[in-house]
């Protein structure tokens, strides 16, 4: 389907993608994921997107969050580990624990950065460091994409050979200094333009979301309703994404996969409950019946 060079995933492109798990598998096969996420008020944004991953099969997952949130994400999360950063009680991270979350970036199977981090100018300037300097499969969202439009030319000097982004339209627009209307005119061009020119892989998300490759390769996700148009679905995608790229699936496979098995859970929501009461929560905890789709 589609023009020429353009992929397509629907359900039978992305059964082709999924690992089947080994008889003799060890949750030390399928990954450590690191999420770095949350602040005062967005506490839901860190928990949804570790969750997220532990529901995508993920091995290990560790959540590390301001430690004035952290009572509050042992109880929001059961399976995922907290790794509470010292914020001096106010509930919002900047660069005094760079340190120690480089220590715990190290050897992990990917890291996601972003979900509820909030704007603040320090957490921003944490952000960056970060983004340069780890060298795990990294997925950049939410707030972390706000830091990284506030100084472009960090992806430039990355180490991590696969750094993911997933912007909404608005975030797309704050990175290539666009508007949303432009944004919206040419999702296609301006994902692939954005890939090549930064040596990413840009998730356009939205109605369709595009995935282009730093190699100029290009999908557009054929799962997803309407219903997604809600709070917190794109923390749910971090979850899932993060929780690939730790399973050590190729990055263009974890970000077509990614995509649709989160449209796709989404739409199983959606036959069961409808459209307009979905919530972010209900597309995570259905998950696992959108994998069990495709095996
Ligand atoms: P965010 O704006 O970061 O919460 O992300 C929203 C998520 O929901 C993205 O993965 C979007 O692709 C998805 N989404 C939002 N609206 C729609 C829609 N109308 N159709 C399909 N997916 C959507
Ligand atoms: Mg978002």
């Amino acid at each position: 389907e589609g023009a020429p060079g353009i992929e397509y995933v629907d359900r039978r492109a992305a059964r082709l993608l999924v690992h089947r798990r080994e008889r003799n598998a060890h949750k030390g096969s399928f990954g450590h994921c690191l999420i770095i996420a949350g602040s005062t008020g967005k506490s839901g944004a860190a928990a949804m997107a570790a969750n997220s991953a532990v529901r995508s099969g993920a091995g290990l997952v560790t959540l590390a969050a301001p430690a004035a949130l952290n009572t509050v994400l042992e109880i929001k999360t059961t399976e995922a580990m907290t790794f509470p950063l010292d914020d001096g009680g106010r509930g919002l991270l900047d660069e005094t624990v760079l340190p120690l979350v480089m220590q715990a970036a190290a050897g992990k199977g990917s890291v996601a950065i972003g979900p509820g981090l909030s704007w603040a100018p320090e957490t921003a300037c944490l952000v960056r460091q970060l983004v340069s300097e780890i060298e795990a499969p990294l997925v950049v969202d939410a707030d972390g994409l706000n830091a990284l439009s506030e100084q472009i030319d960090v992806l430039k000097g990355k180490r991590s050979p696969v750094v993911v982004l997933t912007p909404h339209p608005g975030e797309m627009a704050r990175l290539a200094g666009l508007s949303t209307v432009e944004v919206e005119a040419n999702r296609l061009g301006v994902a692939r333009e954005f890939a090549a020119r930064y040596g990413v892989y840009l998730l356009l998300k939205g109605a369709r979301t595009v995935v282009a490759a730093p190699d100029g390769r290009i999908a557009i996700n054929g799962s997803g309703n309407p219903g997604m148009a809600s709070g917190g679905m794109g923390d749910v995608l971090t979850g899932v994404l993060s929780a690939l790229l730790g399973q050590g699936y190729e990055a263009f496979d974890a970000c077509c996969l990614g995509v649709f098995i989160h449209g796709h859970a989404a739409d199983i929501v959606a036959a069961e409950k409808g459209e307009i009461g979905m919530s972010a929560v209900d597309v995570q905890e259905h998950l696992p019946w959108a994998f069990n789709n495709l095996i």
